[in-house]
C-alpha cells in the first residue's frame, strides 16, 4: 500500500495537470494513524464531489466497547461521531477555487439520531465515508492545495473528531445513555397499553418552520394533566413521569394557537430518537405512527379507497382507484388505506393539513346532500371501526368539530401549551347536545386487499443510464425520467432517508417486484434484507450518505411513483 508521502509526491506531481489526471489518486494510502481510501474521483470541479474514507484501527482511536455494545448505543455513537466530524471538517476546510474546491463534508444531519452510513463502528475499526471537492484552479488540479487537503486537513480532523480521547467523553455517555433509554421506552409503550408518551419537561416547539432546533426563552415546558400522567423506570435516568397516550381515538382540541399542532408534530417525530438537548429526547411514538394529510393532485395506482369514497360521478371505481390528480378527499382516504396496507397502527392527522369534506359531515349537511349524492363516508363515521376491526388508533387534533366527542375515548384540551384531560366533560356535553347525525359507516371498516406492483411500471432509467437518481433535500426525488413529490410526507427528515430510499426501490425492482409479491411482501423483505445486512447492500460500492428509514416511507415514494401500475 502507498504511504501518506507517496500521496503527497503524486498530488504535487499533478499540480497544474487536467483536472481529469486526479483520477490516478484513486486507492489506499496508509497514514501513521489511519488508513486513508479514495474510492471515487470526481471528473471536473463542478461535478458531485469525490468519496473518501479513513479507517482508524480501535488501537488509535480508542472507544471502549460499552459505547457500542447494543444497537441502541452504537447508533447513538455513530451519529454523535457524524456531528463530531462534520464540525471539525467545517472549522479545518474552505473553498479554495472553482465548483466545490476545497470542502471536506459528511452527511447532513438535524436533530434526530438515526443509523447512517456515514459512521461505523466494530471492534478492529472506526471507518468514516465522506466527500472531498478536490481543488481547482479553473479546470486544472491544485496539487498544493490538494495535499494540504488529504495529507494534512484530514489527519487533523481524524485526531480532533475520531479518537475517544481528543472527544468530551461524558456527552459521549449523555448520547448512548440518552438513544438507549428512548428505545427502551418506546418499547414500553405497547405493553403499556400506549401509542404515544411526552415527558414531563419536555420543549416541544420548534425555533420557527425552517429551524428545527428548540425554542428557547420563550418555550413553556411540557407538563402533564394528572389524569394521564404515567411513570416509567428507565435504564439509564431512572423514573421519569409524563403524558401517556392509550390506544384508541384520542382527540385534541383547544383553542388557535394553543399548541395543538406542535404536540401532534412531536409525536409524529417520536418514531425517531433526537440528540440531547432538543427537547423531544423523551418523546416516544408508536413506531407505526403515520402522519395522514390530505394531499391534493399527487397521483393514485389502483388503491381501494371504498371504505371512504363510493359512487363517484361517472362511475369511476373506487375499489381499485387510480388518478393521476387526486382531490383533497380522495388523496386522504388514499393516505390512510395505503398506510394500513404498509402495517400501521397509529394515524395522526391534523385538521390544518385535513380535508374538511373527509373529516366531517354534520346533519345540516347531511339533510341538504343525502347520502347517494355524497361520495364520501366522513372520517368520523370510521375511525372507531378501524380500532375495533383493526386495532388501529387515531390521534387528531380537532379544534373545530365536537362532532368527534361521541368517537373518542379520550379528549385532550392544550390550554397555553398545557394539555388538560376533559374527556368527562366532552362526553358530558355530548349527551346534552346530541348531533342527531345518521351514522354513514356501516357495520365494517372494509378489507383492505394488498396491491401488486408491476415491475415494468417502475424504470430507474433515463437516456443511456441504467439508474438515474437524484434527491432535492427532503421534498423531492428524481427516479429515472420521473419525478416524484414527498413535501406532504413529513416523517422524511432527512434527505439521506430519500436517497437511500430511492437506492431501495432499485434495489427491491432487481429483488422482489416480479409482479407476483404484493407490496407489504416487499416492504417486509426489503426491510429484512436492509436489517441483516445494513444499508450497503442498496448500492454496489460503500457510500456515505445513505440514512436509515421506515418502510412507511418507502410505500410512501413508490406510491407517489406516477408511472406506478398495480394489480
Ligand atoms: P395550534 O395548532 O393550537 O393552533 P400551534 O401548535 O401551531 O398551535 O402553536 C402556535 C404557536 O405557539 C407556534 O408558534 C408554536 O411554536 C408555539 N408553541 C407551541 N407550543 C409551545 C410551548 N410549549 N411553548 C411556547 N410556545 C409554543
Ligand atoms: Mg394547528
Amino acid at each position: 500500500m502507498s504511504s501518506q508521502s507517496n500521496l503527497r509526491q503524486l498530488l504535487l506531481q499533478l499540480n497544474d495537470c487536467s483536472y481529469k489526471a486526479y483520477r490516478d489518486i484513486k486507492g489506499s494510502y496508509k497514514f501513521p494513524n489511519f488508513t486513508l481510501i479514495i474510492d471515487r474521483v470526481q471528473g471536473d470541479p463542478f461535478a458531485a464531489p469525490s468519496k473518501l474514507r479513513v479507517k482508524i484501527p480501535q488501537s488509535v482511536a480508542g472507544f471502549p466497547p460499552q459505547l457500542y455494545h447494543s444497537p441502541s448505543r452504537e447508533i447513538a455513537l455513530r451519529d454523535y461521531l457524524t456531528r463530531q466530524f462534520d464540525e471539525a471538517a467545517a472549522e479545518s476546510s474552505s473553498y479554495r477555487g472553482s465548483g466545490k474546491s476545497g470542502l471536506i463534508t459528511i452527511t447532513q444531519v438535524g436533530q434526530q439520531v438515526l443509523e447512517r452510513t456515514s459512521v461505523f463502528m466494530s471492534q478492529e475499526w472506526v471507518e468514516v465515508r465522506f466527500l472531498v471537492g478536490l481543488p481547482a484552479r479553473g479546470r486544472r488540479i491544485s496539487g498544493r492545495q490538494a495535499a494540504e487537503m488529504l495529507c494534512e486537513d484530514i489527519p487533523q480532523i481524524v485526531d480532533k473528531s475520531l479518537k475517544y480521547l481528543s472527544l468530551d467523553q461524558q456527552e459521549i455517555q449523555q448520547q448512548v445513555e440518552t438513544i438507549e433509554d428512548a428505545d427502551w421506552l418506546r418499547q414500553q409503550l405497547a405493553e403499556q397499553g400506549l401509542v404515544a408518551f411526552i415527558a414531563n419537561g419536555a420543549i416541544l416547539p420548534r425555533r420557527s418552520g425552517v429551524d428545527t432546533r428548540p425554542l428557547v426563552e420563550e418555550a413553556v415546558p411540557f407538563q402533564s394533566a394528572p389524569e394521564l400522567q404515567v411513570e416509567f423506570t428507565c435504564p439509564n435516568r431512572g423514573l421519569i413521569t409524563g403524558m401517556g397516550i392509550r390506544a384508541g381515538v384520542t382527540l385534541i382540541v383547544g383553542g388557535g394557537y394553543h399548541g395543538k399542532s406542535t404536540l401532534l408534530r412531536a409525536m409524529e417525530l417520536g418514531v425517531y430518537n433526537h440528540i440531547p438537548g432538543d427537547g423531544r429526547e423523551l418523546v416516544v411514538t408508536n413506531p407505526t405512527a403515520v402522519k395522514i394529510r390530505a394531499e391534493d393532485g399527487r397521483s393514485i395506482a389502483g388503491v381501494d379507497i371504498s371504505p371512504f369514497i363510493n359512487q363517484l360521478p361517472q362511475n369511476r371505481p373506487t375499489t381499485n382507484f387510480s388518478t393521476p390528480n387526486a382531490s383533497g378527499s380522495t388523496s386522504q382516504a388514499a393516505n390512510i388505506i395505503e398506510a394500513l396496507e404498509a402495517g400501521t397502527q397509529l394515524l395522526l392527522v391534523d385538521e390544518d393539513t385535513a380535508a374538511t369534506n373527509f373529516m366531517i359531515r354534520d346533519r345540516r349537511m347531511q339533510q341538504l346532500i343525502a347520502k347517494e349524492k355524497e361520495p364520501i363516508t366522513p372520517f368520523i363515521d370510521k375511525v372507531r371501526q378501524l380500532y375495533t376491526d383493526y386495532g388501529v388508533s387515531s390521534i387528531l387534533v380537532i379544534g373545530g368539530s365536537g362532532d368527534y366527542f361521541d368517537v373518542a375515548d379520550t379528549v385532550i384540551a392544550m390550554d397555553n401549551f398545557q394539555p388538560t384531560d376533559v374527556t368527562t366533560q366532552a362526553k358530558e356535553i355530548a349527551q346534552q347536545h346530541r348531533t342527531e347525525r345518521t351514522l354513514e359507516g356501516g357495520k365494517h371498516f372494509g378489507k383492505i386487499t394488498p396491491r401488486i406492483p408491476l415491475p415494468e411500471s417502475i424504470d430507474p432509467s433515463r437516456g443511456h443510464r441504467d439508474i438515474k437518481l437524484k434527491v432535492r433535500d427532503v421534498d423531492e426525488v428524481v427516479f429515472g425520467t420521473e419525478e416524484i413529490d414527498l413535501g406532504a410526507v413529513e416523517q422524511i427528515v432527512e434527505a439521506g432517508q430519500l436517497r437511500a430510499i430511492a437506492e431501495a426501490i432499485v434495489y427491491a425492482k432487481r429483488q422482489d417486484i416480479n409482479g407476483k409479491y404484493t407490496l407489504p411482501e416487499i416492504l417486509e423483505q426489503v426491510m429484512a434484507d436492509i436489517d441483516a445486512q445494513g444499508l450497503d447492500i442498496l448500492t454496489p460500492f460503500p457510500q456515505g450518505d445513505l440514512v436509515r428509514f421506515r418502510r412507511f416511507e418507502l410505500a410512501a415514494v413508490l406510491n407517489r411513483l406516477r408511472t406506478l401500475k398495480v394489480r
